[in-house]
């Protein structure tokens, strides 16, 4: 059994201000890495500014990163930061500055390299990277994992280095700014960690301790969730500050369980209903999690993971999903390329502890 968890992780009201020191300690020259407009109105890129003010650490920009960030768009950030001279990355946002920022902390840190580096098995440096999540969702901020997406294959892929952040300064106030449909997708992105990782070939007796405890922090906040989806409202206004706490301890949580585990078949299944269908992240990985349950073979296994939720069964918790994500109509041709590839995927299926086939996974369409 092993447990390897590198990321120095604060968790707090204030966190970046409070943790300035190590966040200035990283380096000489920041490139703080965003998306385009989120981090200005949640107050997250303010503080990162002041904050490397106050420690004298001269910083550049980069905020155009597009949601499921693209190769070209990091390699467009990394080829400011070699210019700059930059020698740390600061990524801010959802999972896609927090993803791109790690990707780029390689290409600036293997500067003769072109893009190929992304996905070839070699052991290459990367610049320290400090991470502030906005959204509650990937746990970017401690996972290893920097996905992206790939216009030639018309997918997404994580790249092939693990790049663990350095720094992760995680403020559940910024969480606040955060629309219904961003929060409910990535609560479900996190929910989804949990799971897969649990039921996974991969997990051992510490992973699935952070398992145990994000599905328990879930069980504490999922009717909060319903009813703000229930109600319509700008969550802010229904939410209390403490579900935003609890959100954001769920997601680095399940973040530090994927870690160890990789995600599964929902997850693999999700990339190309986000790439032709643009259907958000999390909310495309929630479509597969009643199937991933429903047919998962060790039962007792699935009656834990519900049990810890607060479900009876998994009808229940379909029928829970359902009302808080709501359904997506998959046209057939696409479901039938999707479960096609993933079972040519020999990747992603050795992560599922039983074999699978095609009938099975095709019946994972809701
Ligand atoms: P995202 O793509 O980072 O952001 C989604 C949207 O939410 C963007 O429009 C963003 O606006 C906005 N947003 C972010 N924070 C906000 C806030 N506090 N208030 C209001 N709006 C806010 O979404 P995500 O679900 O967090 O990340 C998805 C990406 O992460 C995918 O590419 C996925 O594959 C990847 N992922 C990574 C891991 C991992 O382990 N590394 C795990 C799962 C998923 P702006 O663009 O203006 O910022
Ligand atoms: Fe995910």
């Amino acid at each position: 059994m092993q447990i390897y968890m590198p990321t120095n992780v604060y968790s707090e009201d204030n966190c970046v201000m409070n943790h300035r020191k190590e966040l200035a300690a990283l380096g000489k020259k920041a490139l703080i890495v965003t998306g385009k407009h989120s981090s200005r109105i949640n107050g997250s890129l303010e503080d990162v500014e002041k904050a490397l003010q106050e420690e004298n650490i001269p910083f550049i920009l980069f905020d155009s990163i597009e949601e499921n960030p693209s190769i070209e768009t990091v390699m467009e950030a990394g080829e400011l930061g070699k210019r700059e001279q930059v020698d740390f990355v600061v990524g801010i946002g959802g999972g896609s500055p927090m993803d791109a920022a790690k990707a780029i902390a390689l290409m600036i840190a293997n500067p003769a390299m072109d893009e190929s580096i992304l996905y070839k098995n070699e052991k290459l440096p990367a610049l320290p990277v400090a991470e502030v999540p906005t959204t509650a969702g990937t746990g970017s901020e401690v996972t290893p994992y920097a996905i992206l997406t790939i216009h030639a294959r018309k997918t997404k892929q994580s790249i092939s280095h693990k790049i663990y952040p350095d720094l992760a300064l995680i403020d559940s106030r910024y969480l606040k700014t955060a629309g219904l449909d961003t929060l409910v997708d990535t609560a479900v992105d996190a929910l989804a960690h949990l799971l897969e990782s649990y039921l996974n070939t991969n997990a051992n007796s510490y992973n699935r301790m952070y398992s145990e405890k994000g599905l328990s922090l879930f069980a504490e906040i999922r009717e909060e969730l319903l009813s703000c989806r229930r109600q319509g409202e700008k969550p802010a206004q229904t939410l209390s500050d403490r579900v935003f706490g609890t959100l954001m301890q769920l997601a680095a949580t399940a973040g530090m369980a994927i870690t160890h585990t990789g995600t599964s078949l929902p997850h693999g299944l999700s990339y190309t209903l986000t790439y032709e269908m643009q259907v958000p992240h999390g909310k495309a990985v929630g479509i597969f999690l009643p199937g991933f349950l429903k047919y998962y073979q060790n039962k007792d296994e699935v009656q834990f993971v519900l049990d810890q939720m607060g479900f009876a069964s998994v009808e229940d918790f379909t029928e829970y999903l359902d009302e808080l994500l709501g359904k997506v109509e998959i046209p057939e041709g696409l479901w039938i390329e999707d479960v096609k590839s993933i079972m040519a995927n020999k990747a992603k299926l050795k992560n599922y502890p039983f074999e699978m086939d095609k009938t099975t996974l095709y019946a994972f369409r809701r």
